[in-house]
């Protein structure tokens, strides 16, 4: 029987309704694989417990350090990982940049907390536990099992707040679940895996700032004085900006900040196009054309700069892994 480990993170899969009325992490992981899947023998352990809106740096550590350790084990066939839907792409990204293992490592959710009498939470574990137990899984690095569907974990973002299928990946899926029958129908394409989190990357710090017509430096200036080694600029359609921000971006560059440059769009290339303010003149500037969504790029800008590189490597590193 394959052997799956299953690392609880909370989330609303473990989440009940308190006496006060919010929904909160609740549950411990025994609770959660209770009656999950007979054909897949499961253990599980608990990372944190948390709302995933409230994870920090190091908790994200903690969760790559305990997906590392389980994959020390042969005897560990695959890993799924519980966790809150707000900000399970990060996890999943850090997770993906970092795995050179075959074995696969399945992030899921829920949208509808434990305690309501249609849940979605069980059905996922139980799908993101098939999908850890199934070969066809191995080599496509991490992945996220929600609503029916495999989804790789880069580009993979939360697309709706509340709806069963939450998440959208514009490069489709990689497979789906039906009846518990698990179908891997595409490949994955990952650049090779980077180093594994270090203990700087916690206190790292990268800002996400957006910008918009009318909008000015302001913001992006004082996220570099507060401490921003890096900071991901999303910007309009295929990564413009407006006046003054590319003026920025070269300052802040000269200065040994490295910007990547995201959209807010969710599909689609960033590339240099346009003039006057706008992409050519931000990558002109020093920005990065990044290929992932806002989060996921914080994530990588993060771990590249926690990793010891220079600036200038941090900027080639980035083209090579987004
Ligand atoms: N809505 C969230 C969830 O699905 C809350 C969180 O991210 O923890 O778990």
């Amino acid at each position: 029987m394959p052997n799956v480990v299953v690392l609880a993170t909370g989330g609303t899969i473990a989440s009940r309704r308190g006496p006060g009325g919010a929904v909160v992490a609740t549950d411990d992981p025994s609770a959660l694989i209770r009656d999950v899947r007979p054909d897949v023998s499961v253990e599980a352990h608990e990372v944190v417990r948390t709302g995933s809106y409230r994870l920090d740096f190091a908790d994200f550590r903690a969760i790559a350090d305990a997906a590392h350790k389980h994959l020390a084990r042969p005897d560990v066939d695959g890993i799924v990982i519980t966790h809150g839907t707000d900000t399970l792409e990060e996890t999943a990204v850090l997770l993906d940049l970092i795995h050179s293992d075959a074995r696969p490592v399945v992030l899921t959710g829920a949208q509808r907390a434990a305690d309501v009498p249609d849940t979605d939470g069980p059905r996922n574990l139980s799908d993101a536990i098939a999908v850890a137990a199934n070969p066809s899984a191995a080599h496509h690095g991490v992945l996220i099992a929600f609503a029916g569907t495999v989804l790789a974990a880069r580009g993979t973002r939360k697309s709706h707040t509340t709806a069963s299928a939450g998440f959208t990946n514009p490069a489709g899926t990689v497979g789906t679940v039906i009846d518990g029958h698990v179908d891997i129908h595409a490949t994955t394409i990952r650049p090779k895996a980077l180093e594994p989190v270090t203990e700087d990357f916690d206190t790292t710090r990268v800002d996400i700032v957006s910008v918009y017509p009318g909008g000015d430096d302001v913001l992006l200036r004082a996220a570099v004085r507060a401490g921003a080694r890096g900071v991901i600029v999303v910007g309009t359609g295929i990564g413009n900006a407006p006046r003054g921000i590319a003026e920025a971006i070269r300052e802040l560059s000269d200065d040994g900040v490295v910007v990547g440059l995201a959209t807010r769009v969710a599909a689609g290339p960033v590339q240099a196009v346009y003039g006057d303010g706008g992409g050519t003149d931000l990558v002109a500037a020093g920005a990065v054309p990044l290929q992932l969504p806002p989060s996921q790029s914080r994530m990588l800008l993060a771990l590249l700069l926690s990793a010891g590189h220079s600036p200038h490597d941090v900027r080639e590193l980035l083209i090579h892994h987004t």
